[in-house]
C-alpha cells in the first residue's frame, strides 16, 4: 500500500513545454514547437543524456550544439536570446505556472486519501509550492524537496534515498509520479521506490531497462489509479 508520494512538478504539475514552445516563438524562422524539438529530442536526449550529462543544467552549451544539429553556423546574438527565452520560462514555471487540468484534482485526492504529499524537484522549489498554495488556497505538500536542499540532482539515487529519510517512510510504500525516466524513475527505482511514467504525450517507452517504470499513465488519475489511490 503507498502511503507517501513523491511528486515531479514540471511536465507533471506545470505545462513547461507548452510554455517554453510559446516562448521560442519568433526567436528565429522556425516555429516555437519545432525549435523545441530540436532541442529536446536532438540535443537534450541524444548529445546531453549519452556524451555530456555534466552538462545537463548548461543552456548556452545545448545553444551551441542546437547550431550544430541545424546546420547553422553558430550565432552568439540569437543563442543568447534564446537561452533568454528559456530562463524567462524557468521563471513562470515558479512565479505563473500553467498547471495541467488535472494537476490539482490529483494532488487533492492524495490528501484526501490521507497520505504524505511530497513536491519533488530541481530547483525553485519553495516557491513552486508557494505558489500553488496561493493559487489553490491550500497546503498540499507535506515536504517540500530540492537538489539544493538534499544535496543532490534528481538524477542521482540519493536524492530520493534522502527523500525517504526525512518523510521516515518505506521504499514499497512510496511512490514517484513524473515525465522524465531519467530524473523520477531510474534513480527512484535505485532507491526501491515504486514508480510511475507520465507519459502525457505517448512517447516510447525507453529503451533502457532502469528507466522503466513499474507503471506507465496517460494522466495524472491514471498514475492515480494505477498506484491504487
Ligand atoms: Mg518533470
Amino acid at each position: 500500500m503507498i502511503t507517501t508520494v513523491l511528486m515531479d512538478y514540471d511536465g507533471t504539475l506545470h505545462d513547461l513545454e507548452g510554455v517554453t514552445i510559446r516562448m521560442l516563438d519568433g526567436a528565429t524562422d522556425l516555429t516555437g514547437e519545432q525549435l523545441y524539438h530540436n532541442w529536446k529530442y536532438r540535443v537534450h536526449r541524444d548529445l546531453i543524456h549519452t556524451r555530456h550529462l555534466d552538462r545537463h543544467d548548461d543552456t548556452h552549451f545545448h545553444c551551441q550544439l542546437l547550431f550544430k544539429v541545424l546546420g547553422r553556423p553558430y550565432n552568439k546574438e540569437t543563442a543568447d536570446d534564446i537561452c533568454a527565452r528559456f530562463e524567462e520560462s524557468t521563471r513562470l514555471a515558479r512565479t505563473a505556472p500553467t498547471y495541467f487540468p488535472d494537476a490539482i484534482p490529483a494532488l487533492d485526492r492524495i490528501k484526501e486519501a490521507g497520505l504524505t504529499l511530497c513536491l519533488s524537484t530541481g530547483t525553485g522549489a519553495e516557491e513552486k509550492a508557494e505558489t500553488l498554495a496561493r493559487a489553490t488556497g491550500r497546503r498540499h505538500f507535506d515536504h517540500v524537496f530540492s537538489e539544493p536542499k538534499l544535496g543532490y540532482l534528481k538524477t542521482e539515487k540519493e536524492y530520493y534515498t534522502l527523500a525517504l529519510r526525512e518523510t521516515g517512510s518505506q521504499p514499497n510504500e512510496t511512490a514517484s509520479i513524473g515525465d522524465t525516466p531519467l530524473s523520477d524513475i531510474r534513480p527512484a527505482k535505485l532507491a526501491g521506490i515504486q514508480t510511475v511514467w507520465l507519459n502525457r504525450r505517448g512517447e516510447p517507452t525507453p529503451a533502457d531497462p532502469e528507466q522503466r517504470a513499474h507503471h506507465e499513465a496517460a494522466d495524472l488519475k491514471e498514475a492515480l489509479n494505477a498506484l491504487g489511490i
